[in-house]
């Protein structure tokens, strides 16, 4: 049976907007000794602006622009629809058969040409002559039939209490880790303003997997293991953890189903609480 005590620290989470989904996850939660983060929409707010285009030689900064967000029609991905919001208005309809390549970016049907939209991965696996570029952001390289088309920067911004999360899990022992499909130069800046623990980028979604592996084998002896993410591309590693922690406003409905404990409010900050609501628990249970 379950001790009376877990309802009530159940109870007071959720007024507090974090959805536990059983008490032995209350449990797991007051020996957490790592905490690991994905960035975008987890630490970061997920919303990208555009910051700086590059359009190649005779490419109209327009159609870079238009082609980007038409490529990107179909997928939830933060940069996704962030790529949309900048250019309103367009005809999805001129958009098919996207596929979404994880970790990559997509590639869709644009007026019957094949639009490329994502990382230096994807314009190397599609063996696209692209120009590397640089900035304080995340760089989406655009190409159609095979041509290369230009580079859009977009920057993202930290959550207003994203530093502080990771202060208070210090302040209760815990490591923080960030776990990131994002480019090593955006993650380290971010991961230092944060100061976070430890960091490792330009990770697949199975990277991200044997990462959480490795932690898991290195943990101390009694501690636990949680992961935080938006679901975009982590459900495998929310499962995997000790503790799988979704964001539920932004997150996707398979991180929700995925996940132990839902942050029904995005807040990162929640989870340091949800600590402490958890040891006051466990020391009244035991
Ligand atoms: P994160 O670990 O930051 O949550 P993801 O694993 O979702 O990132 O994606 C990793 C990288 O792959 C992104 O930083 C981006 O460069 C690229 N990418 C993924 N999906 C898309 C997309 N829909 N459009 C463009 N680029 C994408
Ligand atoms: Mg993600």
């Amino acid at each position: 049976s379950i001790p009376l005590t877990f309802f009530g620290g159940i109870g007071g989470a959720s007024k507090c907007g974090i959805l536990v989904k059983g008490g032995n996850y209350l449990e797991a939660l007051s020996k957490t000794g790592v905490a690991v983060f994905d960035k975008t929409g987890t630490l970061t707010k997920g919303v990208f602006k555009v910051t700086h285009t590059t359009p190649a030689d005779g490419v109209t900064e327009a159609d870079l622009l238009e082609s980007a967000a038409l490529a990107e029609s179909f997928s939830n991905h933060p940069i996704s629809k962030s790529l949309r919001e900048a250019c309103p208005g367009l005809d999805a309809k001129r958009a098919s058969d996207a596929q979404e390549i994880a970790g990559h970016g997509v590639k869709t049907q644009v007026d019957g040409r094949t639009v490329l939209a994502g990382n230096a991965r994807l314009m190397e696996s599609e063996h696209i002559d692209y120009t590397a570029a640089e900035g304080a952001g995340t760089i989406v390289y655009v190409a159609r039939d095979g041509q290369f088309l230009g580079s859009i920067l977009i920057s993202d911004e930290e959550k207003p209490t994203a530093r502080t999360a990771m202060q208070g899990l210090q302040a209760q022992g815990v490591r923080t880790v960030m776990l990131t499909g994002d480019a090593p130069a955006v993650a380290e800046l971010v991961a230092k303003d944060l100061g976070i623990d430890e960091v490792h980028a330009g990770l697949l979604p199975a990277d991200k997997v044997a990462w959480v592996e490795k932690l898991l084998a290195q943990k101390p002896e009694k501690k636990e293991l949680a992961f935080v993410g938006d679901g975009i591309n982590d459900a495998p590693v929310l499962m995997r953890a000790d503790i799988g922690i979704a964001m539920g406003a932004l997150g996707s409905d398979a991180a929700i189903e995925a996940a132990d404990i839902v942050l029904m409010d995005d807040d990162p900050a929640k989870i340091s609480l949800a600590m402490r609501i958890s040891r006051k628990c466990m020391r009244i249970v035991y």
